[in-house]
C-alpha cells in the first residue's frame, strides 16, 4: 500500500513539517543552544539525552541512540505504521494524502466513513423514545450519558430500513457488503448487527473499522464482532488502544476482557486499558503495546477460564519480556471484573489492586503449585519438570535467574536442579544489566568517535589528556575505542572499515562548538572516572589552575570520597573544593 502515496509527496511532507513544534505536542522540550532537549521517551532516564535539531529536523538520543526524522518519531512514538504516519502527519500539517492509484484506498476510505455515519445513527437511537429499555440498561450499568458519547456506544435496532434507505445513497452496494455490516440474501441486502448494543471499534489512527455488539436480552451469542477483513485484524486491533495510547499519565498498559471494562474504567479516569475482540490476546497484541509502554498489566477473572488465559498470556510474554519491559498479573476477587470493581471501588481502590498485582516470578509459582502438593516428592519433580519448560522459552537472561531464584527459594531445592538437560542455557546466566552497559558504552565510543571527526579543532584541548590514557591502557573493553581513535588521530584509512567507525558515523545531530566540547568531556570523563587510575591526579591538577567545571568538580569530590586514605593535602583540597566556585 505504501507504493500508493507518491514519494514527493512523503518528502515534501517532512520538509515542511516543523518538528520542533510536532515534537513539542508530545514531549516537554527545553531549548538548549540551537538545539532542544528532554528526557528520552523511549529509554528511562533522569536528565535528558533526547536532542532535538531545528536546523536539521532531526532527533537523536544519546542516552539510547535512538534517532530519526518527524516521521520516525511518530512511529515510533504512537506505534504506527509507515502509511499510518504519514496519514497522521499529514492530519498535523492539515493537508491530505493524494493517491498514485485510488482503488484499494479509496475503497477503505469508504468503509471507514460508512463504519463512522453508522456509529453516528446507533448513538442517536439511544434519542429515540421506543429504544428506551436500552437506555435503561446502560444506566443499569452505570455508564454516562458522556462515557456513550465518547465511546459511541450506541443501539443497533431490530428495524434497520430507514437507515438502509440512507446509506443506499450514499454507499456502493459494494462498499456495504464489504465493510461487513451487512450481508445479502434473495431478497437483497440486510443488517449483520440486529437488536444489540454496539461499541465502534477504531484502528491505530482513530478510524471505525468494525463494531462489537452485545445483546441487552438473551439471546446468543452475546457478543458478536465485525468478521476479520484486511481493514479488521482481531488478532493485531485491540478495543481502546487509539485512546489508551494517549495516555501519558501511567506508564503501563491494562489488559483487560472486555469491552465494558475499558469504557468503565476510561469513566473513572483510568484511560490506558484495552481489550481484544472476542479472540484470545495474541503476540502482535503484546508487540503493538510494548512499542509504547514498557509494561502491561493483566487482568483476567479469577475463574479457571481466566488463569488459563493469563497463563496463556505469560507463555508467549515470556520471549518478549526484556531489558526493563516486564507484565504483570491482576486477580481481582472471585466473581469481580474491572468494570464491576471500579465501579463499586473507585479509581483508587483499583489502582491500589494494580500496584499489587503480581509479577511473573509469583504468578508463574502460584500457577504451577495449583493442585499440587509440596510435601509429595512426586508432585516437586512435576512441578520442576513444567518450570523447565518455562526457563526453555524465557528470553531475559536476567529474568530466567529471578524466575531460578523464586523457585530455589519455595522448592528448597539446588538451582542446578532446574538447570539440568532440557534447560540448555545452564552456563550462560550472566545478568542482562551487563549487556545494557555495554549498549551504553557503544554510544558513548560513538559519540567520542564523532566528535573526533567533526570537532577536532574545538576538542583538541581535552584530546591530549583523555589520549594520554587511552592509548596507554590495554583495558579490553576499551580496545575498539581505541583502535579507532590511534588511527584517526594517525590520519590512516584503516579505521573506516571498523563497524564502530561506521555507528558512529550513523549519527547526524547539530552541535554548538560548546555543547560538543561539552559532550566530549563528559563522554571521556565518564570512561575516565572507570578506567583511569590516574584521573584523580588529572582533576586534582585542573582543580589546582581552577579550571574545572561544575561537573568536574563534582566528580573530583566523589572520587576523593570514595578512596581509602586520604592524604593531608587531599583532606585540604576536599575542604578547598567546598568553597571552589
Ligand atoms: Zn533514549
Amino acid at each position: 500500500m505504501a507504493n500508493l502515496i507518491p514519494r514527493d509527496f512523503i518528502d515534501r511532507l517532512v520538509s515542511d513539517s516543523d518538528i520542533v513544534s510536532v515534537l513539542s505536542s508530545y514531549l516537554d522540550l527545553q531549548k538548549k543552544g540551537n538545539n532542544y532537549v528532554c528526557r528520552c521517551p523511549f529509554h528511562e532516564e533522569k536528565t535528558g539525552s533526547f536532542t532535538v535539531s531545528p536546523q536539521k529536523s532531526i532527533y537523536h538520543c544519546f542516552g539510547c541512540g535512538k534517532g530519526g526524522n518527524v516521521l520516525t518519531f511518530i512511529q515510533d512514538y504512537e506505534g504506527l505504521n509507515f502509511v499510518e504516519a504519514v496519514e497522521k502527519l499529514a492530519e498535523i500539517n492539515n493537508v491530505t494524502v493524494p493517491r498514485e492509484s485510488g482503488s484499494n484506498a479509496d475503497n477503505y476510505s469508504n468503509i471507514y466513513q460508512l463504519n463512522q455515519v453508522l456509529a453516528d445513527n446507533y448513538l442517536s437511537a439511544l434519542k429515540d423514545k421506543k429504544n428506551k429499555p436500552v437506555v435503561d440498561y446502560l444506566k443499569e450499568r452505570g455508564v454516562t450519558g458522556d462515557t456513550a458519547k465518547k465511546f459511541l456506544i450506541g443501539y443497533a435496532d431490530f428495524d434497520q430500513r430507514e437507515l438502509k434507505k440512507k446509506l443506499i445513497d450514499q454507499f456502493s452496494e459494494a462498499t456495504l457488503l464489504k465493510s461487513g455490516n451487512f450481508l445479502k440474501n434473495e431478497k437483497g441486502i440486510y443488517p449483520f448487527f440486529r437488536n444489540r448494543l454496539m461499541f465502534p471499534i477504531k484502528n491505530s489512527t482513530g478510524k471505525i473499522i468494525g463494531f462489537g455488539g452485545r445483546t441487552i436480552d438473551d439471546s446468543m451469542p452475546k457478543y458478536l464482532n465485525s468478521k476479520d477483513s484486511k481493514f479488521f485484524n482481531k488478532s493485531r486491533e485491540l478495543y481502546g488502544f487509539h485512546s489508551a495510547k494517549q495516555d501519558h499519565k501511567f506508564d503501563f498498559f491494562i489488559v483487560t476482557e472486555g469491552y465494558m471494562d475499558v469504557v468503565m474504567l476510561s469513566q473513572h479516569g483510568i484511560e490506558n486499558s484495552v481489550a481484544s475482540l472476542g479472540t484470545a490476546f495474541s503476540i502482535s497484541h503484546l508487540q503493538k503495546l510494548f512499542k509504547l509502554k514498557r509494561k502491561i498489566v493483566f487482568c483476567f477473572d479469577s475463574d479457571e477460564a481466566g488463569l488459563k488465559a493469563a497463563w496463556r498470556s505469560l507463555q508467549f510474554s515470556l520471549s518478549q519480556v526484556f531489558d526493563d519491559k516486564t507484565v504483570r498479573f491482576l486477580f481481582l476477587p472471585e466473581g469481580e471484573d474491572p468494570d464491576s470493581f471500579v465501579k463499586e471501588n473507585g479509581q483508587e481502590a483499583f489502582l491500589k489492586k494494580i500496584e499489587r498485582s503480581m509479577v511473573i516470578e509469583t504468578f508463574v509459582y502460584q500457577f504451577l503449585k495449583r493442585g499440587r502438593n509440596l510435601n509429595s516428592p512426586e508432585d516437586i519433580r512435576l512441578i520442576i519438570f513444567d518450570f523447565k519448560k518455562i526457563i526453555a522459552t524465557t528470553k531475559s537472561e536476567t529474568l530466567k535467574e529471578t524466575l531460578l531464584q523464586k523457585f530455589t527459594k519455595e522448592l528448597k531445592i539446588k538451582k542446578e536442579l532446574l538447570l539440568t538437560q532440557d534447560a540448555p542455557q545452564k552456563k550462560i546466566l550472566k545478568p542482562l544489566t551487563r549487556k545494557k552497559e555495554k549498549i551504553d558504552f557503544d554510544n558513548q565510543f560513538c559519540l567520542i568517535i564523532y566528535l573526533y571527526e567533526n570537532f577536532s579543532q574545538i576538542i583538541k584541548n581535552s584530546t591530549k589528556s583523555f589520549e594520554d590514557f587511552l592509548l596507554n591502557t590495554e583495558n579490553d573493553k576499551l580496545s575498539d575505542l581505541r583502535e579507532t581513535i590511534k588511527s584517526i588521530s594517525n590520519g590512516d584509512q584503516a579505521h573506516k572499515e571498523l563497524s564502530i567507525y561506521a555507528k558512529a558515523m550513523m549519527i547526524d545531530i547539530h552541535l554548538s562548538d560548546e555543547e560538543a566540547l561539552n559532550e566530549f568531556n563528559r563522554a571521556t570523563d565518564n570512561i575516565r572516572l572507570e578506567f583511569d587510575k590516574s584521573f584523580l591526579e588529572y582533576l586534582k591538577e585542573l582543580a589546582n589552575t581552577r579550571e574545572l567545571t561544575a561537573e568536574r568538580k563534582e566528580n573530583l569530590q566523589k572520587l576523593l570520597n570514595l578512596s581509602d586514605n586520604i592524604s593531608v593535602q587531599e583532606e585540604e583540597l576536599i575542604k578547598f573544593l567546598n568553597t571552589y566556585a
